[in-house]
């Protein structure tokens, strides 16, 4: 335990730790935020690295509507909707400001937020590949790709990646459809229908009776010293990280054509749930280098799995887990289920992100039963994470929003919005079980 003092005194020291030890929801405004210009050279990336990145995604658009025929109308580019929220934001009483969802429970190929960063990776991987083996010249159609000579090329390299699920499954489909032998290392907390599913698009599934921390570090040690073996370093990659920061560039386009406008006197919030910390941090990396200042990002976690706010909070980053807190990183937010977070992420974005906040297990499952009542969306619990969000900034008593110079007309010009992270692969049997348990849960006969 790397605490240098009892979890006792963290509590009685600190108000925050004790909530989060307390496992009650809790809300914390990072006081060290910085401008952009200050704080964005903490992270040792570029627009210009997120611009390649979006490059090589247009490049291999062609490939991906080869082989995946459902993003042949979005011309293989994998994208999802903007959908505002009006009824959801009536029924719980937010205002002022306008709610929105990112829908990337829609996203195709692999229903989740995953399918940015995992997508991206592998992508990155098999051109560098390609390109080194002649197989591939600039300024080719990646469409070549799809073939049985580059799956034979392909086949004679392996992907390994430690996952809680949604992960393994984006980096096992598109790594099965390149070619490559794909292995996920699963912890126990993984779904049965994702192992399944893997397993039938041909990838190898090794299950953990433990946790997430340590699927990774079995994925890790497996692939060390394997030169044809690439391993997807969900706590550290700068790719992953990348590929979910192009979600920023497809946003502007979007809030554009819905009218939105984002500059000083139009804030944009945005609430991410938080896992290990890629994705959130890679898109609100992506945010901040597309809309500076005018962006505000939140980080949302279950009360059983706050990893990113301790992290953060203690300045302890990935030296400190959950469970040196006592807290016991079991909740139904699958994506979330992470007791160590990415040090990467928490250390190089510490200045740019707002604020963490918690959500309970069974308010996340009433926010789901909401949604569907007034939105018709499916989300699985993880991706409704981002919803409470918008009442924690507008009842925060931290002194957040006076710091920031967010007056009362900055805050009825905002427009907030909630990433929702995932949801339309889980089957429709499971779906129908989450939506009972939230519904019994609002209302309790
Ligand atoms: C992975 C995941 C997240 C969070 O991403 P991290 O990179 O782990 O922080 C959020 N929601 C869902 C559904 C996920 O699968």
């Amino acid at each position: 335990m790397p605490l240098t003092k009892t979890i006792q005194d963290w509590c009685t020291e600190h108000p925050v730790i004790a909530e989060l030890v307390a496992l009650d929801e809790t809300t914390w405004f990072n006081p060290n935020i910085a401008a952009v210009a200050d704080a964005l050279p903490d992270v040792p990336l570029t627009r210009a690295d997120m611009d390649d990145a979006s490059a090589r995604l247009q490049r291999f658009a062609a490939f991906i509507q080869s082989a995946f025929p459902q993003t042949r109308e979005a011309g293989g580019i994998i994208e999802s909707p903007l959908y505002p929220l009006p009824a959801l934001q009536r029924e719980l009483g937010t205002h002022p400001g306008q709610l929105w969802l990112k829908a990337d429970n829609e996203l195709p190929i692999s229903g989740s937020i995953k399918a940015r960063g995992g997508i991206y990776e592998v992508l990155a991987h098999a051109e560098r590949l390609a390109l080194d083996a002649g197989l591939l010249q600039p300024g080719d159609d990646y469409a070549k790709l799809d073939s049985d000579a580059a799956r034979a090329f392909f086949g004679q390299y392996r992907i390994a990646v430690g996952s809680t699920g949604n992960l393994g499954l984006s980096i096992g489909i598109i790594s099965a459809r390149l070619g490559f032998q794909a292995t996920v290392h699963m912890s126990a907390d993984a779904r049965q229908w994702k192992k399944d599913k893997l397993r039938a698009h041909g990838v190898q599934v090794i299950e953990y009776p433990t946790d997430y921390s340590v699927a990774v570090a079995e994925g890790r040690r497996q692939a060390e010293g394997d030169p044809f073996c690439h391993f997807v370093d969900d706590e550290n990659s700068r790719q992953l990280f990348l590929g979910y920061a192009v979600a920023a560039l497809r946003l502007r386009g979007q809030l554009r054509q819905a009218g939105i406008e984002v500059d000083a006197g139009h804030p944009l919030f945005v609430y991410l749930p938080c896992g290990v910390g890629g994705g959130p941090g890679g898109v609100a990396f992506g945010l901040k280098q597309v809309f500076g200042d005018a962006v505000h990002c939140l980080f949302a976690e279950p009360t059983h799995s706050p990893c990113m706010l301790l992290g953060v909070y203690t300045g302890l980053h990935e030296a400190v887990s959950v469970y040196d807190f006592g807290i016991d990183n079991a909740t139904a937010a699958d994506g979330l289920a992470v007791g160590r977070p990415s040090g990467f992420v928490g250390r190089t974005m510490q200045r740019l992100i707002d604020g963490y906040y918690t959500v309970s297990d069974d308010n996340l499952y009433r926010l789901l039963a909401r949604m569907e009542r007034c939105a018709g969306l499916r989300l699985e619990p993880s991706a409704l994470a981002g919803v409470p969000g918008m009442q924690r900034v507008l009842e925060e008593r931290q002194g957040y929003r006076q710091r920031l110079g967010l007056s009362e007309r900055h805050m009825a010009n905002a427009t907030h919005l909630v990433w929702a992270t995932g949801g339309s692969m889980v089957p429709s049997a499971e779906m129908d079980a989450y939506l009972a348990t939230g519904r019994a849960l609002l209302d309790p006969r």
